[in-house]
C-alpha cells in the first residue's frame, strides 16, 4: 500500500486536486475535514463536540482525527493506497501516523505539499465561502485564526518531514485550476 499526505495551508487546493491524484493512482482520498463535517451533518456525539471548534477555526483534539484515520485504514479495501488531506496537522498527529503505519508494517511514501501565500488563502477561502457555505469560511476573523493555527501548529511539520526526505513541494499558484492541477500531477508523477 502507498500512503501519501497532501499538505498545505487552507485554500491551497488540496481538496480540489485530491480527486485527480486519487483517481490516477487508485488511492482512497481521506479528508479529515470532510469526515468531521459528515459527523456534524449526521448529528453524532463526535460531530456535536467538534462543531464549535471547527466553526471557530480551531483544531479538534488529536485523538479524534487519529481515530478516524485508523478506522479508515482498517475498513477501506480495494485501493492501492491512501491520500491523506488535512491530516496530520500537528507534530503529535504526524508521530501518531508514523506509529499507526509502522504497526501495519507500512510507511509514508511522500508528503506532497502545495504552497500558496497567506493573501491568497483569504482570497480563495472567500470565494469558496460563496459556493460551499462553510461556517468556518464565513468571517475574516475565523479565516485569520485558521491561518494562525496553520503557521503555529501545522507548518512545523515541514521540517519534520524534510528531515528524512519525505517532503516534496509544488507551487499552488499562479495559474488557472487546470494549470495548477497539471503542475501538481507532474510532481506526483515524479514520485511514483
Ligand atoms: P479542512 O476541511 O481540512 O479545512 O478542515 C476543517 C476543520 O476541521 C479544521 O479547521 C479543523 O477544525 C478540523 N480538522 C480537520 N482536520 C483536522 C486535523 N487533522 N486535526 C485537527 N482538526 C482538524
Amino acid at each position: 500500500m502507498k500512503y501519501y499526505i497532501l499538505f498545505g495551508p487552507p485554500g491551497a487546493g488540496k481538496g480540489t486536486h485530491a480527486g485527480a491524484i486519487a483517481e490516477k493512482y487508485n488511492l482512497k482520498h481521506i479528508s479529515t475535514g470532510d469526515l468531521l463535517r459528515a459527523e456534524i451533518k449526521a448529528g453524532t456525539e463526535l460531530g456535536l463536540k467538534a462543531k464549535s471548534l471547527i466553526d471557530a477555526g480551531c483544531l479538534v483534539p488529536d485523538e479524534v482525527v487519529e481515530g478516524m484515520i485508523e478506522n479508515a485504514f482498517n475498513t477501506i479495501k480495494g485501493v492501492d493506497g491512501f491520500l491523506l488531506d488535512g491530516f496530520p496537522r500537528t507534530i503529535a498527529q504526524a508521530e501518531s501516523l508514523d506509529k499507526i503505519l509502522a504497526a501495519r508494517g507500512e510507511s509514508l511514501k511522500a508528503v506532497i505539499s502545495i504552497m500558496i501565500p497567506d493573501e491568497l488563502v483569504y482570497e480563495r477561502i472567500k470565494h469558496r465561502a460563496s459556493i460551499e457555505g462553510r461556517a468556518d469560511d464565513a468571517s475574516d476573523e475565523i479565516i485569520a485564526n485558521r491561518i494562525r493555527t496553520y503557521h503555529s501548529q501545522t507548518e512545523p511539520l515541514i521540517d519534520f518531514y524534510k528531515k528524512d526526505g519525505r517532503y516534496h513541494e509544488v507551487a499552488g499558484y499562479p495559474g488557472t485550476l487546470e494549470e495548477n492541477q497539471s503542475r501538481v500531477l507532474k510532481m506526483v508523477e515524479s514520485l511514483a
